[in-house]
């Protein structure tokens, strides 16, 4: 991808773990490179089309002086992250704050904190059947939308299906979504489960009515598998209220362990 690099812009600021540091600040070297899709820019000669690189610098200095961190891991995750939301076209970034004054008591030339942060692809499934159940996918919706970590990029048409699991229960409205997000899977559960509570989910039964569920499927091609996250979900080769509505979004996405596209295993579930 195209790259637009930024060498040792020099910022001083209060970052740090001591007093002193914060009283009298220090100087901060910041090296940054964006990626981004720079053809229609490099083909029109139009700065509208690429990143503009001084505004960038300038941002990075006012955000540098708006806030106070103690440690230049938090001051790198902090500038990475609101790079990547206030300048759109950017997709990735690698950052690296330097600290050559860092008050050890020893010489050295320098130490930093470098990351690279960049947009995720993510699909998640949404189920209701309490209340007015479009009302409740769409209010979860506009909360995903109004976060700036996430952009959604892909709406399916929901469909009613009948409840799985054996309990008593009303029919489900059912959909999925695709959205980009900065923020970590981790993150994300936890995202999209103050979403849940938000609307006021009930869970009292296990697979029983719930105004909202909001279930993450797939996350770029990674596979996770810890206490409270399993990515891709582990039921989706199963649930056609999850199959159908993704065949609408992406139908060809690969599933990254069974090597089959979203329509390749709604086919199997249909002919199972
Ligand atoms: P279900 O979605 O199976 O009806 P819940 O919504 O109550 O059940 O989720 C139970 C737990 O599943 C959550 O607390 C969460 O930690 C865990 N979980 C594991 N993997 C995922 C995933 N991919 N998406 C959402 N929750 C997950
Ligand atoms: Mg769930």
């Amino acid at each position: 991808m195209d790259q637009i690099r930024i060498v040792n812009l020099e910022v001083f600021s209060h970052h740090g773990v001591f007093k002193e540091e914060n009283v009298l600040g220090q100087k901060f070297l910041v090296s940054v490179t964006l990626y981004a899709d720079l053809s229609a820019a490099s083909g029109t000669d139009d700065l509208a089309k690429s990143v503009n690189y001084g505004e960038v610098c300038h941002f990075i200095k006012s955000e540098m002086e708006k806030y106070t961190f103690k440690l230049i891991e938090a001051l790198t995750e902090h500038l990475a992250r609101k790079i990547l939301v206030n300048f759109p076209i950017i997709e990735k970034i690698q950052l690296e704050v330097k600290k050559p004054w860092a008050p050890i008591l020893l010489p050295l030339e320098t130490v930093s904190v470098a990351m690279e942060r960049e947009w995720h692809l993510v699909y998640l499934s949404l189920g209701s059947n309490i209340g007015d159940k479009e009302n409740n996918l769409n209010s979860a919706i506009e909360l995903i939308k109004a976060d700036d970590m996430c952009r959604v990029t892909k709406v399916s048409p929901f469909i009613i299906t009948a409840p799985v699991g054996g309990v008593e229960q009303d029919d489900f409205l059912n959909g999925a979504l695709e959205l980009k997000t900065i923020r970590t899977p981790a993150e994300l559960l936890v995202f999209i489960q103050t979403i849940e509570n938000k609307l006021k989910r009930v869970r009292t039964v296990h697979w029983g009515p719930r105004t909202i569920d909001l279930d993450m499927l797939y996350y770029d091609n990674e596979v996770i598998r810890t206490d409270t996250l399993t990515i891709p979900h582990p039921e989706i080769k199963n649930r056609e209220f999850v199959l159908k509505p993704m065949c609408e979004i992406a139908p060809n996405l690969v599933h990254p362990i069974y090597g089959k596209t979203v329509y390749q295993l709604y086919q199997d579930f249909l002919t199972e």
